[in-house]
């Protein structure tokens, strides 16, 4: 861990953002908070906390070991667990009343060979149905009544039953309209067979924001949490991201026009120029396909030159700076701003895949002023001294 580069996460965007993506919101809705990867990268716990203090109802997570990890720091929300986890491990699940994810009629009768029916050990279960994303889910009519038979068992409950969108966030609805109205054909099949069923569900993020009629009994709300939306289709809500990502010069040096710098020579000095040297590169998540983005130093934008190192990336600096100088990878320097759309678009992918591939080399910093007393002396500011101890202890 450097000490030198560090995440800064803003709890308060987080809770603020929750608290308006639930005023959008029929108040009936609940709403899931989703912090699968450690909080899409912000941290698990730290999320959670916000997310229960804004009023979540449940958490979801893609793994059995991340609902684990909640459990084992006392977090008691209803968790669901959005992959489908080995059969084997089903005890796990009752132990930890964890919810978890069913998307076929053959891991229900390979989980019954680990759980003897007893209908005083409930097993709650969410039913996926693929709409459309090809993914994951009971697609078909026969392939939903081989699966009715096994959840119809007095030890099951059926807490939901649920589908996920492949286009929610694009402008073009048209697929989205598809997958909706396969889903209500689902929906049918559902009451047909007379089954109890807790809440239905569809829309993540983008579904739930932009179309609040698809919210139905249960929203799953990831990214928008934490500040990642498709803004130019809803530019009146003003999310905002609550990581931004930052490191400090450790060497400065000219270098004369006509040097080379960089693993394979892969820059050379079209005139003399200064260089500085951040302690970050792809082993903390900042990968070769940054290469040929920019970062913030002094508040102005400067160009990441030659190929990003495992622990160190080189930048060319407007001048001289000193050692010690900060610099922004992610978020604002003055009236500069490096943004997530910004670095997604480079990579061509998403801001959470910025977010989550920041390894757990670079430090998360937690601020948190509005809400310290919420928040408590567990959950309160940690700053880099504290951290610091931590690394050193
Ligand atoms: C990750 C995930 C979500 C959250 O989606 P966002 O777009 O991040 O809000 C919801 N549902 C499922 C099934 C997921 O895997």
């Amino acid at each position: 861990m450097s000490l030198n580069t560090w995440a800064e996460v803003s709890l308060n965007h987080i809770r603020e953002n929750l608290l308006k993506i639930r005023q959008s919101l029929p108040s009936s809705v609940k709403l899931m908070a989703v912090v699968k990867a450690n909080g899409y990268g912000h941290g698990d716990l730290e999320t959670v906390r916000m997310a229960e203090i804004a009023g979540a109802d449940y958490l979801a997570v893609a793994h059995l070991e991340e609902a684990l990890r909640l459990r084992a720091n006392d977090i008691t929300l209803p968790i669901l667990i959005l992959t489908p986890i080995n059969p084997e491990d089903v005890q796990l699940a009752l132990v930890y009343d964890l919810m978890l994810t069913v998307a076929s009629a053959a891991w229900l009768k390979e989980m019954r060979k680990y759980k003897p029916l007893s209908p005083a050990k409930k097993l709650k279960l969410h039913i996926k149905m693929d709409t459309g994303l090809g993914r994951i889910g009971v697609k078909t009519k026969e392939e939903w009544e081989e699966l009715v038979p096994l959840i119809r068992e007095a030890d099951i409950v059926i807490d939901g039953f649920y589908t996920h969108f492949a286009t929610a966030g694009n402008a073009d609805r048209a697929f989205l309209e598809l997958q909706t109205k396969r889903f209500t054909e689902m929906m049918n099949w559902s009451y047909a067979s007379c089954l109890s069923v807790n809440h239905y569900h569809c829309a993540g993020s983008a579904a739930a924001l932009r179309f609040p009629s698809l919210a139905m009994d249960m929203v799953r709300i990831g990214a928008a949490m934490y500040g990642f939306y498709p803004q130019q289709l809803l530019p009146s809500l003003k999310l905002k991201p609550a990581f931004s990502l930052h490191s400090r010069l450790i060497h400065v040096k000219k270098l004369n026009k006509g040097e080379w710098l960089g693993y394979d020579n892969s820059y050379c000095a079209e005139a003399d120029e200064w260089i500085g040297t951040v302690p970050i590169g792809y082993a903390d998540g900042w990968s070769q396909r940054m290469q040929n983005t920019e970062l913030l130093v002094g508040g102005k934008r400067a160009p990441v030159i030659g190929k990003i190192c495992m622990d160190q990336l080189m930048v060319r600096l407007p001048g001289p700076c000193e050692i010690g100088t900060a610099v922004t990878l992610i978020g604002s320097q003055g009236s500069e701003e490096i943004t997530f759309d910004e670095l997604a678009a480079h990579i061509g992918g998403v801001a959470q895949e910025v977010s989550t591939s920041i390894t757990e080399r670079v430090a998360r910093n937690y601020t948190n002023d509005t809400c310290k007393e919420e928040a408590g002396a567990k959950w309160g500011n940690r700053n880099v001294q504290s951290i610091y101890k931590k690394a050193v202890m």
